[in-house]
């Protein structure tokens, strides 16, 4: 799926019908958690089917075109859903027990219910919402696209307007140009990631940089008075502040991505629990800024665009061992740099850690290639150490 995103430009009345749409949403999903909690067994076909009893009880609901209101219904099976995985996982914690949302920011419409212009500048929705004909703002040329592989408009509600998002459905490829170089990254809070040669890409620090902003317009939302005109102005100038370091963020990782696969022919990285580092608020701060997980899905993402592989190791002792003779030397992390007592090697800690990524997912892609050679059964291959 590649997603496309607009802003929209319309009318206050056509905002307030978007509003409508987005609420209604809301109410049938809530309507969905509620029928869950109260019914035994419920299950996804349940809920799509309320819709339609749903739509007759509540004639507002009905203005919802049927497609968007079976698209709110799966809003609240994916959150039971989830719910169902993290237990039957025994995820430990929270198991994110399916609850009624109050702050719902966007309506989904599948293949229904609107339609886009010929010159791709302008949709129209259909339905009873009466949003009408909006104008799509940006230079993105969805018009590209036969209507069909269209499977997803979204809008959506953010501080600085209203959005409007397309999901195509594409088989992309692009011609990879094999460079003969391959690497692992080694993802860190002192630089952005260093690969497996030792080149690093500095942190953009977008984060801290907007730091001082943020913190000024968060002391004068909080000095406004509650309920007053100035507060929901502050508010908002906030919120966009806010919106406006994630968009960097975002934009920074997707092109140092493309970068990144673009000159490689493999990439290895680790598989690092993002929650569980996040929740440690030392760390909190600069792993966010860095958004680490988003950069990482970006390179997936690409590295299948370019159709190269893009293999995840799992994160045990790749900055403990010495990448030159696999000697364990443990270190905090404060300590920087890698020195091993055995071969004597000195490298930076990060880049130490990259070149073991990479060999991890060398050594387990030549794995899984002789068991597929040998097949299963009596393989003697030594395991690496
Ligand atoms: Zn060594």
């Amino acid at each position: 799926m590649l997603i496309y995103e607009y802003k929209l430009d319309g009318t206050k009345a056509q905002y307030a019908a978007i509003e409508d749409a987005i609420r209604i949403t809301q109410f049938i999903r809530n309507k969905g958690i509620r029928q869950w909690m109260d019914g035994r067994g419920v299950g996804r076909n349940d809920l799509q089917a309320s819709c339609s009893f749903l739509a007759q009880e509540f004639p507002f609901a009905s203005k919802l075109n049927s497609m968007a209101r079976q698209a709110a219904a799966d809003r609240a099976w994916s959150a039971i859903s989830r719910f169902y995985d993290n237990c039957k996982q025994k995820k430990p914690g929270k198991k994110g027990f399916p609850r009624f949302q109050h702050d719902n920011r966007s309506v989904e419409y599948k293949t229904s219910g609107w339609k886009l212009k010929a010159d791709g500048r302008h949709i129209t929705f259909t339905d009873g919402c009466g949003i009408g004909c909006l104008r799509l703002v940006g230079t993105r040329a969805i018009e590209t696209f036969p209507v069909k592989q269209i499977k997803r408009v979204r809008l959506i509600r953010r501080a600085d307007g209203y959005f409007c998002q397309f999901a195509v459905q594409t088989d992309r490829v692009v011609e990879h140009e094999m460079t003969g170089a391959i690497t692992g990254i080694d993802v860190g809070l002192k630089a952005y990631y260093t690969d497996a040669n030792g080149t690093t890409v500095e942190n953009p620090r977008h984060y801290h940089k907007a730091e001082k902003r943020l913190k000024r317009l968060q002391r004068r939302l909080s000095k406004t008075t509650k309920g007053s005109k100035n507060r929901l102005k502050a508010r908002k100038t906030l919120a966009k502040a806010h919106l406006k370091v994630q968009r960097q963020r975002e934009d920074f990782a997707r092109k140092e991505a493309n970068a990144l696969v673009t000159s490689h022919d493999l990439i290895a990285f680790e598989d690092l629990k993002i929650a569980n580092l996040v929740r440690n608020h030392h760390l909190a701060k600069s792993i966010n800024d860095a958004s680490w997980g988003r950069f990482l899905a970006w390179v997936q993402y690409y590295g299948s665009l370019h159709t190269i592989p893009v293999i995840k190791v799992a994160p045990h002792f790749t900055s403990q061992n010495c990448s030159g003779c696999g000697t364990l030397v443990k270190k905090s992390l404060s300590v920087r740099t890698h020195v091993c007592p055995k071969c004597e090697l000195v490298m930076d800690r990060d880049e130490n850690a990259a070149r073991n990524i990479l060999a991890k997912a060398l050594a387990e892609r030549e794995q899984r290639e002789q068991d597929r050679t040998v097949g299963h059964t009596g393989t003697d291959a030594p395991l690496s150490a």
